[in-house]
């Protein structure tokens, strides 16, 4: 492609992703397409020679939006959210052209710089303690898996990476049944094994663990001959928002002398607003903390922060430094303060290679300012609170779970339904075919529930509203 080219092409793009947007209400929510329609408009090998740039983008238009679930549209109550505001999206535009892959500090000072910086602001933004420094990983399942890697080379004085885990006692992580999915991945590929997964029974209307309970295990294993290594604690889990008392848990974890890693990836965007801080009270406790600017905040996917109070276990655990990746000469200026070794962020992640992910916080945050940035997610916590009032009031609705932030579960109790959960699966999937909103369901010991989650960026107070009449119709359709 010649420069004349990309820039037409460029512009192109970038012009069809405002019209994009601008269109994206009159879209339904979820793909409205079936198993294997696109597949079957590909052609089955790639060309030999060259197609024009017209073709392509035509067969683009006509293929793929139709069959993409729109993550930015206001009707997306699903999951939790993937927020790209524009702005981080113009961001993104800026480094896919630049392209850089950012490993070293050399590779890209601008990048390891700005990620310093913007990390820092996070940090300040969040209310953790001075002292804590971080990373950007593509996701909180990368950051967590980094974690559980260093809690067991920490429990095994560091020999694990060269003996593997064979000729030693089990290493035993715990963490209760409310964490992400990412935690058994993280087990299962750091070699611990799931059976020293050790979940610890919940309590209270938060499905928080248990601290006696996760002392007692604790000290079993120990007598046991097994190698306790550290723990994983909750904040806004995925399915009901399970939370864990973080000061509770990590007295624990001081006590035994673990290592604690806290999953926050949706519920830490909330923690700029001082008054949900009481959810994640004694945060400054924890070893290391994932939370996902790509979720609630609105930095274009990938973006997962991982915040350690001290990186260089961290560092100790992953860095590898061949020939090909050291570098001379590149030392800060010992200016009083701040001199020394230059950070290599790829030391601090499992994957080597790394993009620029720092410019679109960096944009997102002075483009929005913090207190925009807040009072969207105080908007979503109380219209998302305002709605499960409603519910409450229909007597047809009941609420499994209460909200955490702006999530919470419920379910359609129509009398004389005898299958409720089926009633409730058949209720999502007509409500996702209808398009107008896209939902999803978990299950709550035993129950199927409906999640509701406020969060898309854009999502205004008429569209909570219209969900609600929108799940009501549905609801009673007969
Ligand atoms: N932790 C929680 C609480 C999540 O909800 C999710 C994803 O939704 C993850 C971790 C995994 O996040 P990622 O997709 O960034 O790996």
């Amino acid at each position: 492609m010649q420069p004349d080219e990309f820039r037409k092409w460029a512009v192109r793009a970038a012009e069809w992703g405002a019209d994009y947007r601008e269109g994206l209400r009159d879209r339904p929510v979820r793909a409205q397409v079936r198993a294997g329609a696109v597949l079957d408009q590909l052609a089955a090998s790639a060309p030999e020679q060259g197609e024009a740039m017209e073709t392509i983008f035509a067969d683009f238009e006509r293929i793929v939006p139709d069959a993409m679930t729109h993550w930015q549209h206001p009707g997306f109550f699903a999951y939790f959210p993937a927020n790209a505001a524009p702005v981080s999206v113009v961001a993104e535009h800026l480094v896919n052209a630049m392209a850089a892959q950012c490993m070293l500090w050399q590779t890209s000072p601008a990048a390891t710089e700005m990620e310093i910086r913007v990390i820092d602001w996070l940090r300040q933004a969040l209310g953790l303690a001075e002292g804590f420094k971080g990373v950007i990983s593509d996701s909180a399942s990368s950051a967590t898996l980094a974690a559980v890697l260093t809690m067991r080379e920490i429990a095994l004085g560091w020999c694990g990476k060269s003996e593997g885990l064979a000729a030693n006692p089990a290493v035993r992580v715990y963490c209760s049944g409310e964490v992400h999915t990412s935690v058994d991945r993280a087990i299962w590929v750091s070699g611990i094994g799931e059976d020293n997964l050790v979940r610890i029974a919940v309590t209270g209307s938060r499905r928080g663990m248990d601290a006696a309970a996760l002392d007692a295990a604790i000290v079993a294993d120990r007598e046991a001959g097994m190698l306790p290594a550290g723990i994983v604690a909750s904040v806004g889990g995925t399915s009901i928002g399970g939370t864990d008392d973080i000061a509770a848990v990590a007295e624990v974890a001081k006590r035994h002398g673990l290592y604690l890693h806290v999953d926050a990836a949706w519920a830490g965007s909330a923690m700029i607003c001082p008054e949900f801080r009481d959810l994640w009270n004694g945060i400054d406790a924890a070893d290391s903390l994932v939370f996902n600017p790509h979720k609630w905040l609105g930095a274009q996917f990938d973006c997962s922060v991982h915040f350690l109070k001290d990186p260089e276990p961290l560092i100790k655990t992953l860095a590898y430094r061949p020939e090909f990746l050291k570098t001379y000469g590149n030392q800060l200026p010992g200016n009083g303060s701040g001199g020394g070794e230059v950070v290599n962020f790829s030391e601090w992640t499992v994957p080597l290679g790394r993009r620029f992910r720092a410019l679109k916080l960096w944009f997102l945050m002075r483009a929005h300012g913090l207190e925009d940035l807040r009072n969207r997610i105080r908007n979503h916590v109380a219209w998302s609170q305002e709605l499960c009032e409603k519910f409450r009031a229909e007597t047809d609705f009941e609420i499994v779970t209460e909200p955490v932030l702006s999530l919470f579960s419920f379910r359609h109790v129509p009398e004389g339904e005898g299958d409720l959960n089926r009633h409730n699966l058949d209720l999502v999937n007509a409500i996702n075919d209808d398009g107008r909103i896209y939902l999803t369901q978990t299950n709550v010991d035993g129950k199927i529930a409906i999640r509701f989650q406020v969060g898309q960026f854009d999502v205004t107070q008429e569209d909570v509203t219209r969900a609600f009449d929108v799940i009501c119709e549905m609801a009673r359709r007969s």
